[in-house]
């Protein structure tokens, strides 16, 4: 094991107790394979299970293993015009299971988001019966200041980028790579959520995983 996978694995210790003392419920998973194995111990089968756009969740293998494996999945990719996928995107927001990622966990155990349209924070907030969060340990900081700072100069102008390559929305920090704290109609940073506290306890779960995943 190398010494970036030891000193996390002691750190992930230190977080998880915090995320617990939060209500959080809290999970270590060595790599991939555990991380879908912890995910098949906690779904169901009779579950729907809907998810925000998330790198992580594709690098993982979770939502291939999800369609793959005959879950009851509410997914956006399905719909075929505009407007079907924004139905699709409103009816996880009511589903059993919501799946994402955070855009930064401190040690303390608070989470970080920033979001364009807000229905990932909007499911993290309330909705969905259960929140699971899958974090490669690249997403842990020391301070919130920290977090909102990873989410706002790295993660934002990364995911800007990668979503600009889809739709293009050519906000400014797609064009220098640096976030100006815009206000571009199609800006991906509309709403930034801190989340202290899971209420209900135990409604959401953090899986963090000893890999670097997403941004
Ligand atoms: S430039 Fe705009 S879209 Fe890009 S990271 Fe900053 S606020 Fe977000």
């Amino acid at each position: 094991m190398n010494n970036i996978k030891i000193r996390n694995k002691k750190l992930a210790e230190k977080i998880i107790n915090n995320l617990q003392k939060r209500n959080f419920k809290a999970y270590f998973c060595e790599n991939k394979q555990e991380t879908i194995q912890k995910i098949e111990e906690l779904i169901s089968k009779t579950e729907t299970i809907s998810w925000g756009g998330s790198i992580t969740l594709e690098e993982t293998g979770i939502k291939n293993f999800l369609e793959e494996n005959n879950y009851k999945t509410i997914n956006r990719d399905k719909g075929k015009t505009k407007e079907e996928k924004e139905q699709i995107v409103r009816q996880g927001l009511i589903s059993d299971v919501f799946l994402m990622s955070a855009n930064a966990i401190t040690e303390d155990g608070i989470i970080i988001n920033i979001d364009g349209t807000g229905n990932r924070i909007s499911a993290l907030c309330f909705g969905p019966k259960r929140v699971i969060i899958i974090a490669g340990m690249n997403k842990i900081v020391k301070t919130v200041e920290d977090g909102l700072s990873r989410a706002r100069n790295y993660a934002a102008p990364i995911n800007a980028q990668r979503i600009n390559n889809l739709i293009g929305i050519n906000t400014p920090c797609t064009e220098n790579g640096s976030c100006v704290n815009c206000k571009s109609e199609t800006s991906i940073c509309s709403q930034i959520l801190t989340t202290r506290l899971s209420n209900p306890k135990g409604r959401i779960t953090v899986i963090l995983v000893n890999e670097e995943l997403g941004y």
